[in-house]
């Protein structure tokens, strides 16, 4: 077993009272060493909680079924502590928003070094060493500067690269970027892209990246998973899933992705559902061009189709080809 993530059937359900609102349903995620893997969809869809539940931060009052394996330890199974270790020495998270995740009144430098001195024992003056190395790693131009320099004094691009810094303290096997990109501008998420590029290619780094952005994941990615209400319902590589998407929702998310100048936004029609508001048969149903009866009755089951894994019915059937018209210019 070589995966650096292995989720299998992977189901949650978050009880509050007597309500139950199923959130997953059987996600399965592999992601290989060194491999960079995408998991794609809507906000809502699942897929910080697939991520976040990997690690064991799994919300109150849940209920939890499947197998997760990080590094080959079982995750489901794991004492609180072990799931710590887990995530302070084998997978490192960063997120969407860092303001949120680091102290604001704490110097990059005191951050960065104390997660260095708790993680690798290190003393003070190795710590500030090793911090300036690793600031100088993510491409920040000034590190012994930015050591001295607070949160707000740092863009958002840069302060997601102290988050990536910080990642990197522990000397992580894998990596799970949840929208790490979402709030900064195209050119600064071209830098961060490309240093998760090179922390792949120098550190032999395993990378989950969790996007709405279809362009950004098939720009960067190996494989790609394409989540809807709490499922997975293509998983293929970036390439095939450009040239091909098999799945109506994943060639929706095509056709709604914005022009080359990110002028026109367009999204997907139709409101996505949560799990817990499917009524049974394909949660995509209501907003799929090519619904039909069976559709509406019975949920699809995941099967190959040219390559792909996809959870459709009508997925390589003549006249329900979804075309690889869309995947132009990727
Ligand atoms: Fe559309 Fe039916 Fe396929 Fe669901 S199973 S995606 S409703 S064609
Ligand atoms: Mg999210």
């Amino acid at each position: 077993d070589t995966a650096m993530l292995a989720v299998e059937e992977l189901s949650l359900t978050v009880r509050r009272g007597e309500i139950a609102k199923p959130i997953l349903a059987s996600v399965s995620l592999t992601c290989a060493k060194g491999e960079i893997v995408g998991l794609v969809g809507e906000s809502g869809s699942g897929k910080s909680m697939t991520l976040r539940t990997a690690v064991g931060l799994t919300p109150a009052a849940a209920d939890v079924s499947g197998r997760v394996r990080v590094s080959g330890r079982d995750m489901l199974g794991a004492s609180p502590k072990e799931l710590t270790e887990v995530r302070s020495r084998t997978a490192s998270m960063i997120f969407q928003d860092p303001r949120a995740h680091i102290n604001p009144f704490q110097r990059i430098g005191t951050f960065l070094a104390e997660g260095l001195r708790m993680h690798q024992g290190k003393s003070k003056q190795d710590a500030a060493r090793a911090a300036i190395a690793l600031l100088a790693e993510v491409g920040l131009p000034d590190p012994a500067r930015h050591m001295r320099q607070y949160p707000h004094e740092l863009s958002g691009g840069m302060l997601q690269r102290v988050m990536i810094a910080a990642a990197l303290a522990s000397e992580p096997e894998l990596l799970l970027a949840d929208e790490p990109t979402t709030a900064l501008d195209v050119t600064t998420q071209a830098e961060i892209m490309s240093i998760l590029l090179r922390l792949r290619r120098e550190r032999g780094l395993s990378i989950v990246l969790v996007t709405h952005d279809l362009d950004l994941a098939v720009s960067i990615c190996d494989r790609i998973h394409v989540m809807y209400a709490g499922s997975i319902v293509e998983v293929a590589s970036a390439a095939e899933l450009a040239r091909r998407p098999q799945h109506p929702y994943t060639a929706a998310l095509f056709a709604a992705r914005p022009g080359p100048d990110r002028q026109e936004l367009r999204s997907v029609s139709g409101r996505p559902l949560g799990l817990y508001e499917v009524e049974g048969g394909c949660a995509f149903a209501p907003r799929c061009p090519a619904a039909d009866g069976l559709c509406h009755e019975t949920p699809p089951v995941a099967r190959l189709v040219d390559g792909h894994l996809v959870a459709c019915h009508l997925a390589g059937e003549p006249g329900t080809d979804t075309g690889p018209a869309h995947a132009a210019g990727t």
